[in-house]
């Protein structure tokens, strides 16, 4: 694999490989497995790859958040030598080059941008859809690939690619967890140790909460998560919704669920300081 800094280099050597489909993994390293599912996919599906770490500013509503965000290059470069071959690419940008101007464009997702991580995380995704689409200009990737993890987020790129008419097939993983079932996050290194501990309280809750649709309301269902989650010392919930996998519209009762569409649990949780985000698929009866 090679290591770019400059877009305008990588763009040239992408060009030059003439090779396709690109495969594309956007990230922002502090890489674990899931991240490294991504790339294994793209690997077994595309001749060459581009794997991008960068903690993009624009999308951290935080000040706090964006500076301890992990930062670990050197041994997200050891993980991605033993997945990426001779002629893939891990593009390292700065600042400058992804945002040689202020980038002062505005994005509407609809109801995407009124749910959940868009409610709780103003302006988060403008900063995503700022970043990605300057990202997928350099690159002009085929196939990109991102995680189920992220279940807003993707719902937000699949749209992005949609209203802006780029010709990008978008490839999505499902979620990779610890043992315990807590899903890999770069976040989760951050978790004191108690929590840490505790963690497992929300796929454990997710996977009751999936079992417990075919005999219980929503209200109950959302009670239940409440209840095991906050038993927690130091865990409280920002939201749980049940949505289609779409428009991500809130369902409050179960005759809202149609037979043919997809429905996910979506959780928030803040353990201590750490935003933790998960969602598990419900099955509509
Ligand atoms: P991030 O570095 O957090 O921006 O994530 C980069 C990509 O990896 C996004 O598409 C995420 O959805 C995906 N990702 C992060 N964690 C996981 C996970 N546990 N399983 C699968 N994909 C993940």
């Amino acid at each position: 694999m090679k290591i770019y800094k400059k877009a305008e280099t990588l763009k040239n050597r992408i060009k030059q490989t003439n090779l396709s489909p690109v495969g594309f993994v956007p990230t922002m390293g502090a890489l674990h497995n899931g991240h490294l599912s991504l790339v294994q996919n793209a690997v077994s599906q595309c001749p060459v790859v581009v794997v991008s770490i960068y903690v993009n500013p624009e999308q951290f509503n935080e000040k706090e958040d964006l500076k301890c965000y992990p930062r670990t290059t050197e041994s997200d470069l050891n993980l991605l030598k033993s997945t990426l071959r001779k002629n893939d690419m891990v593009f390292i940008p700065d600042d400058k080059e992804i945002y040689p101007a202020k980038d002062n464009r505005v994005f509407s997702f609809g109801n995407l941008d009124n749910v959940m991580e868009a409610k709780f995380r103003r302006g988060h995704f403008t900063g995503v859809a700022r970043v990605i689409t300057r990202l997928f200009d350099i690159v002009t990737p085929d196939i990109a690939y991102f995680g189920q993890k992220d279940f807003q987020q993707l719902a937000v790129i699949k749209k992005l690619v949609r209203q802006t008419g780029r010709k990008i097939r978008i490839a999505s993983n499902p979620t990779v967890r610890e043992n315990d079932g807590l899903a890999m996050s770069s976040r989760n290194m951050l978790l004191e140790k108690e929590h840490r501990k505790n963690a497992r309280i929300i796929y454990c809750s997710l996977l009751n909460a999936s079992k417990m649709i075919s005999d219980h309301n929503i209200e109950d269902i959302r009670n239940y998560v409440r209840n095991s989650i906050e038993k927690m010392p130091g865990f409280k919930i920002e939201y749980f919704e049940i949505v289609d996998d779409e428009e991500l519209i809130p369902v409050s009762e179960k005759n809202e669920m149609k037979e043919n569409k997809s429905y996910y649990g979506c959780i928030a949780v803040r353990a201590g300081k750490i935003r933790l985000i998960d969602n598990i698929e419900i099955h509509a009866l």
